[in-house]
């Protein structure tokens, strides 16, 4: 290892730069961002380089370099002009004096360099490569952020507070150990990357009270992810999403989630298929509901996956509420929904200005043999409908559309699978559709969107990523 790395208190780092350019504007910026006080001289300084160390409150002196007397009482140089033999002569000026030095892309004329971070204070990730290629630590820099949540640093900083307590608790570095890794890892954590603090706080607080009654390490708690799996591409999973299915036992699945998103679970992880479709295998929802709640108890962390958002006709509220009513931790992910996907896929936009301004997502089950459903409110010009779970009340749907006063004209689109490999989108009209899907054989899952907006298809779609256009 050619460079080690050691993480300086920003407090107590004095830095010079010595350059004006864009290099310099970057350094200082990151620098001042990090706390570190700045001071600049170069011959030109471009304007905002200049502002941004003077808002600091840093000290600009126009000129070059000519001694190192400029160098009293700083403790970081930094080799910043364009002028090759200048920047190693200030490096080595910097080095008899025993400063820390660093030299625009010359890895080892300086004796520091800079990696890359990752920014979720206080917790600090560098990458380094010895000034082999910084873009290659910029690429690697972008993937581990992905996978690092943003709440990170909130996280250190609330175990960081209760360290002393856990360790007058647990003297025991080893039952310690065990403990963090419990905490960091569960339902506490998660609690901190979902927003829920007071949750995090008060779990991390029962988990050491545990300890005081001399319960040992943290019981393991299970926990719940009700995670929206999005419409078929796998490419439309969150971040979020993609995580928690990393860190699952075991996954509870529906009929909708595809093919593609399945792929992306871990190969040990159980799987467990709920889905209600094929009929000999259906769990009724009670099952589900009681299902999670099994698994849960059993210390598992379960990612019960729905296809598109769970809250949209994915019956999210109901899981969550047997949960909630059991005492066992969840946390609920979005997703894409159908009618997002299909209409980014299909080119087809649900609201526009000169055709709708609002939306409206319905669904279109049948219920005993019929559609029920506030008719008037759904034919009004300027909104779009989308209807979820439609396909086999289509006909009804169309008809009673028409006759509470829609434009047997209105422009429909007819969209299956939509967002996978296999989408289909077929475009028609109130009055016509009803006949075509009679010839057409179309499959599940299917929705249709009733409106003005369904005319922008052929001029858009291609533009899109639709798959079928
Ligand atoms: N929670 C889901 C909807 C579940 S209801 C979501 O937010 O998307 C199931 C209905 O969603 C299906 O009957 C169909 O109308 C629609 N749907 C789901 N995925 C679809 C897809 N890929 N293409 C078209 N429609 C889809």
């Amino acid at each position: 290892m050619t460079f080690f790395p050691l993480f300086h208190n920003t407090q107590q780092l004095n830095a010079l730069l010595i350059g004006g350019g864009n290099m310099a504007k970057r350094r200082a910026k990151s620098l001042i961002d990090a706390g570190v006080a700045c001071d600049l001289m170069a011959t030109k300084i471009a304007e905002d380089v200049l502002q941004l160390i003077e808002s600091a409150g840093g000290k600009v002196t126009v000129g070059a370099y000519v001694s190192d007397d400029v160098m009293q009482g700083y403790s970081l140089i930094l080799a910043l002009t364009d002028d090759r033999t200048a920047n190693h002569t200030i490096a080595n000026d910097a080095k008899a004096l025993g400063l820390l030095v660093n030299v625009s892309d010359k890895p080892n004329e300086g004796n520091v360099i800079f990696g890359a971070i990752i920014d979720r204070s206080p917790l600090t990730i560098t990458i380094n490569n010895g000034g082999a290629s910084p873009v290659l630590s910029s690429i690697l820099r972008q993937q581990l952020e992905q996978f690092v949540p943003k709440a990170y640093g909130q996280l250190a900083r609330l175990v960081g507070a209760y360290r002393p307590q856990v360790k007058q608790a647990l003297p025991n570095t080893s039952e310690r150990s065990i403990f963090w890794h419990q905490v960091l890892q569960g339902a506490v954590a998660e609690a901190v990357f979902s927003g829920k603090h007071t949750e995090a706080e008060s779990l991390l607080k029962k988990h050491l009270k545990e300890l005081d009654n001399g319960l040992g390490a943290v019981k393991s708690s299970g926990e719940v992810f009700l995670i929206g799996a999005g419409p078929g591409d796998p490419d439309l999973l969150t971040l979020r999403a993609f995580r928690l299915l990393q860190k699952a036992d075991v996954v509870l699945y529906d009929a909708l989630v595809s093919e593609g998103v399945m792929a992306l679970v871990p190969e040990q992880v159980e799987r467990v298929y709920v889905g209600k479709r094929r009929a000999n295998h259906s769990v009724p929802q009670a099952g589900i509901n009681q299902l999670l709640v099994d698994y849960a108890k059993q210390g598992k962390r379960v990612a019960r996956l729905k296809g598109g958002d769970p809250f949209i006709f994915g019956r999210g509220g109901e899981e969550i509420e047997t949960l909630a009513g059991q005492h066992v931790p969840f946390q609920v992910v979005p997703g894409i929904t159908a009618a997002n996907g299909c209409s980014a896929y299909s080119g087809i936009p649900l609201t526009h200005r000169d055709y709708a301004q609002s939306v409206r997502f319905v669904t279109g089950q049948l219920r005993d043999g019929s559609v029920d459903l506030p008719w008037p409110e759904l034919v009004v010009e300027g909104q779009t409908l989308v209807f979820y779970m439609g396909l086999k009340g289509l006909p009804l749907i169309c008809e009673a559309l028409i006759k509470h006063g829609m434009d047997k004209n209105m422009p429909v689109a007819l969209i299956e699978k939509g967002t996978t490999q296999d989408q289909r989108v077929m475009i028609s009209n109130l009055n016509d559709l009803p006949a075509m899907i009679k010839t057409e054989n179309v499959l599940s899952p299917s929705l249709f969107l009733v409106g003005r907006v369904v005319s922008l298809h052929d001029k858009l779609s291609w533009f899109t990523s639709s798959r079928d256009a």
